[in-house]
């Protein structure tokens, strides 16, 4: 059981310990996830179970959004900027103005020039301090990234990587999708950076790492991992609180691994399948009404002193 996530049994009425998990790790629509004091805490049906936490108004809070993939036409989601459109509403309409949004890749389907735009030009909508982007596979097709830095690579280095300190906590934004083969790569100079990076820092900061393709071995099968992943984990290790949250998967999935949580996202698209269930990854077409549920938006609040992030994924409203 180290590979899924720890679950209270507490109040949750009719649902082994089991279920629980299994619908923890594979996101029923209705169950937000929250991390307090190292544990995974069911809420469903959006009755917290559990004590809320007080929100101090110094809290980090921030937002992910997915894979919003501008530009696909198909039968699973006939209509991915309207369905974008309703993420960015729904970011604009939590309850706390959210310090950054981050959306971690496949802003485009197919990287063109105006789905550039036109993603751009959606995400300036959103109400936000600031907007942060990691690039996916999607966003590279042609030409190795560029036309995606022109519109999104300002202040970034390398391929596009960044980090910054926020509130306390240390995130840093990595570029995983260029140098793919069939897993994500993150290459020699970007390690390095990762390496200077948090050289300086305590062991009690938190640290929180963006990557389109996971930086665990979700189904490395169908790519869904990182080849040298281990690497930058590595300079991680010794820091009590590490946070690594990625698209590319378009689903929820959590895992544990010693200090580090990982946390996929789901998509503003469309589905894909769940690790196995498919010959491959390709997108799943719901029956009708049912593609809200499987889209969304996540967000994160940090409480200055706790070990660990509150994340929350709320399907799309
Ligand atoms: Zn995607
Ligand atoms: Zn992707």
């Amino acid at each position: 059981m180290d590979d899924a996530p720890q679950a209270t049994d507490q109040g949750h009425e009719g649902m082994s310990r089991r279920q629980l998990i299994r619908h923890t790790a594979w996101f029923g629509a209705a169950v937000v996830l929250t991390v307090s004091g190292g544990e995974v805490i069911s809420h469903i049906g959006g009755i917290s179970t559990a004590a809320t936490p007080t929100v101090d108004p110094n809290a980090l809070r921030f937002a992910q959004i997915s894979d919003s993939h501008l530009g696909f036409t198909g039968a699973a989601n006939t209509d991915v900027e309207s369905s974008f459109s309703r993420a960015i509403d729904q970011v604009n309409a939590l309850p706390d103005r959210p310090d950054f949004v981050v959306h971690s890749g496949d802003l485009t389907h197919l990287a063109t020039d105006a789905q550039f735009d036109r993603a751009k030009q959606m995400m300036g909508g959103l109400r936000t301090g600031q907007v942060f982007t990691v690039p996916g596979e999607h966003d590279s097709i042609d030409d190795h990234g560029q036309k995606y830095r022109k519109r999104f690579g300002t202040g970034t280095r390398g391929d596009g990587w960044f980090s910054f300190d926020i509130k306390g906590v240390h995130v840093i934004g990595l570029v995983n999708t260029l140098s793919l083969e069939k897993l994500g790569h993150l290459g020699a100079a970007q390690l390095d950076f990762v390496r200077r990076d948090v050289a300086g820092l305590a062991s009690d900061t938190p640290i929180v790492v963006f990557s389109h393709i996971p930086l665990f071995a979700m189904y490395p099968k169908w790519g869904w991992g990182t080849d040298d992943a281990t690497e930058a984990l590595s300079y991680l290790r010794r820091f009590a609180s590490v946070t690594c949250l990625n698209g590319h998967v378009h689903q929820l999935f959590t895992k544990t691994e010693g200090n580090v949580t990982f946390y996929s996202a789901t998509t503003t698209a469309y589905p894909l399948p769940k690790p196995g269930q498919a010959v491959a990854p390709t997108p799943v077409t719901l029956p009708a009404g049912k593609l809200s549920d499987a889209l969304g938006i996540r967000d994160v609040t940090y409480l200055k002193g706790e070990h660990a992030l509150a994340i929350r994924d709320r399907k799309l409203a």
